[in-house]
């Protein structure tokens, strides 16, 4: 279990660094505001301990920043002592619970213990990216060289096998198997149609489709870059 702690008081950040690897956790630290944001950007915590007055960015805008992007990482926010309207604040802002200052570290690391559990999943928005094509895995949006395309259910859930597998040739029954339920017919061209429409969606003016045919074999999800 990996923790960031958000904490610019020295003290208080060494402290809680300590307690937590006494605990067993691997524990990163950030001082400000800043440092604390690229660090969800680019790494995986499994919670964050997060101080709200920080240097250079303060603690709430990094919240609904995170939020806004996705991020799922079960935030404990530590708040003043008494303040209320912090706890509200933090609540509003997407934090999953808050400890008010000054605290026992046994309260604090029940809390935590609670919010890992509770956060038992995968903690960002997994992005698939194949040639110029990205998917988010957690909000099935879809885009091509940065433009948006708007999918229906079925058609993202298509798009995400077929990009799961790039370069691979998948057959109409694996499609079938994976994207429809029990209900599909195997005799239904279903799957045919489905990829007609997202090459309608997807495809780039003038050029090959994304998704090949491969004759008697099924589909593939071309790579991007040179022909094949
Ligand atoms: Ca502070």
């Amino acid at each position: 279990m990996r923790i960031l702690v958000v904490e610019d008081q020295p003290r208080l950040s060494e402290q809680l660094a300590d307690a937590l690897a006494d605990a067993g956790y691997a524990v990163d630290r950030a001082v400000d505001g800043k440092r604390a944001d690229f660090l969800v950007e680019t790494e995986r915590y499994d919670a964050v301990l997060l101080d709200l007055g920080l240097p250079k960015i303060d603690g709430l805008t990094l919240l609904r920043k995170w939020r806004e992007n996705g991020h799922t990482v079960p935030v404990l926010v530590l708040t003043a002592r008494g303040s209320w309207h912090e706890k509200v604040q933090g609540i509003d802002s997407g934090a999953d619970d808050y400890v008010a200052k000054p605290f026992r570290m046994e309260e604090l690391l029940a809390r935590l213990r609670a919010l890992i559990r509770r956060g038992q999943q995968p903690l960002v928005a997994e992005r698939v990216s194949v040639g110029g094509l990205t998917l988010d895995t957690r909000s099935h949006r879809a885009w091509i060289d940065e433009r948006e395309v708007v999918l229906t259910a079925k058609e993202y859930a298509l798009l995400e096998f077929l990009a799961r597998r790039p370069g691979a040739v998948v057959s109409r029954a694996d499609i079938a198997e994976h994207v429809w339920d029990e209900h599909y017919d195997p005799l239904s061209n279903v799957v045919d149609v489905y990829i007609q429409r997202l090459r309608r969606k997807l495809d780039r003016t003038g050029e090959a489709s994304i998704i090949r045919t491969r004759r008697g074999e099924g589909y593939q999800l071309s790579m991007g870059g040179g022909v094949s």
